[in-house]
């Protein structure tokens, strides 16, 4: 039996990085790889985190790569594949980009050996992030209350289950073990969800629920029903966004710089105003789920790297329907900062928006692979 190996992926956003600082300064005893899948088309924002997070942790981040840049006449992941698929560039419905350059080097890194792989989706986010398929990689989300995937709950709570879960609880002897049993007892129905099940059981004690997991797993083929003790049971913490910011500063790591907001200006019926624009995410400078108001701070924070996403497009082939060059002309670029400064200014004065809710409310669309 090979030994469960333990991952965390860095994927240049904030989420990722604070979740790696987190684990080595709240769970040293686990030895975790951290890596990253770099496409070769980061901002030079995402690098400086990748080797500020270097020192912070103490240890090399290991890269799994997607291609032998050595021997490929392109010399870059992007390109390489690029060239493969005869110039096509990737979409959110053609995303072979996600496919090729991160879960196919992460997977073919892992091979068969038992993995658990750590994902930084926070306590304030209603998605679960890549899961993969092989059974040999389960997936942990330390900052939830929640940690376990879908999956694994799925096939906890199932209606079969119940004596298996009573018993434990009732070695454990909580002193809400009754009402715990009177959740444990009700089957999953149309009329008491799994979903009503699992937070009733979560909300009685996230530790207890864990304990119980934790033995149910030790009869799968699960990697984490393998160790012999896993600490992240007795974790209940939930972490959300501020949390985040709070971790990234106080390690010294900071902010990935492509969050900070940057002032830009605008006319608006005579008026010059005042707004501010940022990126809400990491991953390749020309994504395509990237907002039109995050192309114009690409086009003026980063003009070459902006130019350099013009020259991929070509007849037929764009990063979204308006085609790069149209979308740089001063009077669409206007257009664009008067929509988000009218849209941001609006929602604020109803909900007192910040700067880190644009951030939470654009990061909804994507790629949990290249974001997270
Ligand atoms: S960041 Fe966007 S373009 Fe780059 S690999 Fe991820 S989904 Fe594809």
């Amino acid at each position: 039996m090979s030994e469960v190996k333990h991952v965390l992926g860095i994927s240049g956003g904030k989420d990722s990085a604070a979740l790696a600082i987190y684990m080595s300064q709240k769970h040293p005893e686990i030895s975790i790889d951290y890596y990253t899948c770099d496409t070769g088309k980061e901002l030079t924002e995402t690098y400086d985190l990748i080797s500020k997070l270097n020192s912070v942790l103490g240890k090399d981040i290991s890269l799994y790569k997607s291609i032998d840049e050595l021997n490929s006449p392109m010399k870059n992941p992007f390109d390489h594949f690029l060239a493969t698929y005869g110039g096509y560039l990737p979409s959110a419905t053609a995303r072979w980009c996600t496919n090729k350059m991160k879960l196919e080097p992460f997977e073919q890194h892992i091979g068969d050996d038992p993995t658990i792989s750590y994902v930084g989706i926070r306590g304030d986010e209603n998605r679960d992030g890549y899961i993969s398929k092989r059974e040999n990689i389960q997936t942990i989300f330390p900052f939830r209350k929640n940690i376990w995937s879908e999956d694994v709950i799925k096939k906890f709570l199932n209606n079969a289950n119940i004596d298996f879960i009573k018993k434990e609880y009732s070695k454990l002897n909580p002193q809400n073990l009754d009402l715990i049993l009177n959740y444990v007892d009700q089957p999953i129905s149309m009329r008491y969800t799994q979903k009503q099940k699992h937070n009733a059981l979560l909300d009685s004690n996230v530790k207890l629920f864990n304990k119980v997991v934790f033995e149910w797993l030790k009869g799968t083929d699960y990697p984490v029903g393998k160790l012999e003790s896993f600490s992240l049971i007795d974790n209940d913490d939930n972490l959300v966004i501020d949390d985040i910011f709070q971790l990234l500063e106080d390690s010294g790591v900071g902010i990935p710089a492509y969050y900070k907001p940057i002032e830009y200006s605008v006319e608006i019926d005579g008026e010059i105003k005042k707004g501010t624009y940022s990126r809400s995410r990491s991953g390749c400078f020309f994504c395509f789920y990237q907002q039109k108001i995050e192309w114009v701070w690409l086009l003026e924070q980063h003009p070459e790297l902006f130019e350099e996403a013009v020259a991929y497009e070509k007849e037929g082939y764009t990063w979204m329907e308006e085609k790069l060059v149209d979308l740089r002309k001063p009077e669409r670029v206007n257009m664009i900062k008067k929509d988000h400064y009218l849209k941001t200014h609006r929602q604020k004065e109803k909900a007192g928006l910040s700067w880190q809710d644009q951030i939470m409310q654009a990061e909804g669309e994507g790629c949990a692979s290249c974001f997270i």
